[in-house]
C-alpha cells in the first residue's frame, strides 16, 4: 500500500488557541509546560493508529524552536514512531503560500511527488486554494469535523 503523508501544523490544531489577547512567544523555557490538547491529540492519534500507511511530517513553526525528538515526545509512543520528519524551512523569501512551498520541497527532497498527502493547518492562506488542506478553527483545534475529513483522506486518496 502506498504511503500517505500528513503535513501537520500544531498551533491551532493540536494546541488550541484559547487566549487570543495574549501574544505567545515560544521558546525552550516553555517546553515543559507545552502539551497537546488531550481531546484534539486523541482524536488525531486514533485515526492515524488505524491506518498503518499514514506518516506524519511536522510543518509547524515548532520545528524551528524544538528538535524533532522533542516534538515527537509530545505524541504517544506508537504515533511518535510515525513522525518521519519535518518540512525544510525556506531560506529565501517566498511571496506567498510559504508553508505549501515547504511541503513541496519536502516531497521533492524525499522523492514523494506521487504520494498522496494532505496538510492540516489552521491558516488556509498558507496554501493555494487548490491544495489539499484540512483547515481547523484555531480555537477548536482538531475537532470532530476535521477528524472526519482526515478519516476520509486516510480511506481514499483525497480530500472532501
Ligand atoms: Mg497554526
Amino acid at each position: 500500500m502506498q504511503d500517505k503523508y500528513i503535513f501537520l501544523d500544531i498551533d491551532g490544531v493540536l494546541v488550541k488557541e484559547d487566549r487570543p489577547e495574549e501574544e505567545i512567544d515560544l521558546d525552550a523555557d516553555d517546553l515543559q509546560t507545552l502539551k497537546f490538547d488531550t481531546q484534539c491529540a486523541n482524536r488525531f492519534e486514533t485515526i492515524v493508529r488505524k491506518y498503518k500507511n499514514v506518516k506524519i511530517v511536522i510543518s509547524s513553526s515548532w520545528r524551528e524552536i524544538f528538535t524533532l525528538n522533542t516534538i515527537k515526545s509530545k505524541f504517544s509512543d506508537d504515533i511518535a514512531a510515525r513522525v518521519v520528519g519535518a518540512t525544510p524551512t525556506k531560506s529565501y523569501d517566498v511571496d506567498k503560500y510559504y508553508r505549501y512551498q515547504e511541503v513541496l520541497d519536502y516531497l521533492r527532497q524525499h522523492g514523494l511527488e506521487e504520494n498522496p498527502w494532505v496538510a492540516i493547518d489552521d491558516i488556509a492562506e498558507h496554501f493555494p486554494p487548490s491544495a489539499p488542506v484540512i483547515v481547523t478553527d484555531p480555537f477548536e483545534g482538531f475537532d470532530e469535523i476535521t477528524a472526519l475529513e482526515l478519516e476520509y483522506f486516510c480511506l481514499t486518496t483525497g480530500k472532501f
